[in-house]
């Protein structure tokens, strides 16, 4: 026995999950966790490489549509705390794949609920839920009494999981706790999610590889902060003695097309010289604006964002023209 605490982490390969692991890997946790098999198993890990902990990690064979497989992994591992970040997570494609989200997003969840409740109920659990669920917002600032009006696939599906994470909680006492998590972003975010696409696109315009970048509704508005930021208020959450739900925010909302003349600022050029408009990206309901209000994780979890918005988006141009300049040779 090494005395360690296990976590168990879903989703280890998407950005928060590479996040999460380093910070539980520098608390000294013993670090699980759950990859779904994949035919390009070289390039799957890459986030994991990049903050160099790949090796660090004890990967299992798994998927959350298949709650064989999860009893089994909970079974083995005996985690302490479980972190069910995997999910379909992109808005979307939840218009084009809105049974596959309901059953990943949605009933995956429930899948890891009951396999934690079945084989290690005393683990604390954290549920990944998002500021998607207020989607059509009830009020223009969201905390945890606002209430909830999904507008995509993805919403609806989050929204049955963290109702079913609150009512684990209540109808048999787990430990289960949901994080409320407004948009947060990283050098590793997904390409296709829109800061992403802005950074990457900003550096290979800036590198003379490509004039333009085509985007969809640029008055959106989000409430953008940094995922290393983030995965702390995961952490923070399964530490407190009660389980409870928190929504984590910066407490800013601003829209696309600023993001945009932020990242084009970066490397000293207009973004209206090259950002153009393309009804492809528009979606079939848009959710306008996210604002949270993360005064109950400030005051319960002593919780802060850190890194202001400016900040993010250099280190993510940064990364980008990194990145693309060490594959091109540019
Ligand atoms: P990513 O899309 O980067 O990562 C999603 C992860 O889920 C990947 O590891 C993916 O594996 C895994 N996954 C997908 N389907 C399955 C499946 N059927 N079985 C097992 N694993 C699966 O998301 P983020 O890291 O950005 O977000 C983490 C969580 O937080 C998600 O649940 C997301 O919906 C939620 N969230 C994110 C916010 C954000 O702004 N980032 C805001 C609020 C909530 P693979 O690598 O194989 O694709
Ligand atoms: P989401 O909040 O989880 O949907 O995160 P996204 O980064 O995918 O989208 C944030 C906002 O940016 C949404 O309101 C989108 O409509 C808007 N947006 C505008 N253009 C684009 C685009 O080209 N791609 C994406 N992904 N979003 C875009």
């Amino acid at each position: 026995m090494s005395g360690k605490k296990k976590a168990l982490v879903t989703g280890v390969t998407g950005q928060d999950g590479a996040y999460l692991c380093q910070l539980l890997l520098s608390q000294g946790y013993e670090v699980h966790g759950l990859v779904r098999r994949s035919a390009s198993a070289d390039v799957i890990d890459s986030r994991l490489r990049w903050l160099n902990i790949v090796s660090d990690i004890q990967v299992h064979d798994g998927n959350l549509t298949d709650i064989s497989g999860l009893i089994r992994v909970v079974r083995e591992v005996e985690p302490d705390e479980v972190y069910n970040l995997a999910a379909q997570s992109f808005v979307k494609s939840s218009w084009q794949q809105p049974l596959l989200t309901g059953n990943v997003t949605g009933l995956g969840a429930v899948n890891m609920l009951e396999a934690v409740r079945l084989e290690a109920a005393d683990a604390r659990f954290y549920q990944a839920s998002s500021s998607e669920m207020y989607g059509a917002i009830q009020s223009p600032i969201q905390n945890e009494n606002t209430p909830f009006y999904p507008r995509s696939p993805y919403a609806a599906a989050k929204l049955y999981a963290h109702s079913m994470t609150v009512n684990y909680r209540e109808s048999f006492g787990m430990h289960a706790s949901s994080g409320i998590l407004f948009n947060h972003e990283s050098p590793l975010r997904g390409i296709e999610f829109v800061t992403r696409k802005i950074t990457d696109g900003v550096a290979r315009i800036k590198l003379g590889l490509q004039h333009k970048i085509a985007l969809g509704n640029l008055d959106a508005t989000r409430d953008w902060g940094h995922a290393r930021d983030y995965v702390r208020a995961m952490w923070l959450m399964l530490q407190q003695e009660k389980a409870d739900d928190y929504v984590v925010a910066t407490g800013r909302t601003t829209s696309v097309r600023d993001f945009c003349r932020l990242a084009f600022d970066h490397v000293g050029l207009n973004f209206e010289d090259h950002v153009v408009v393309d009804p492809r990206f528009f979606r079939p309901a848009e959710v306008d604006v996210l604002l949270g209000d993360p005064s109950k994780a400030r005051e319960k979890l002593g919780w802060e964002s850190e890194c202001p918005l400016e900040q993010l988006v250099s280190e993510m141009v940064e990364a980008d023209l990194e990145r693309i300049g060490n594959r091109t040779g540019r």
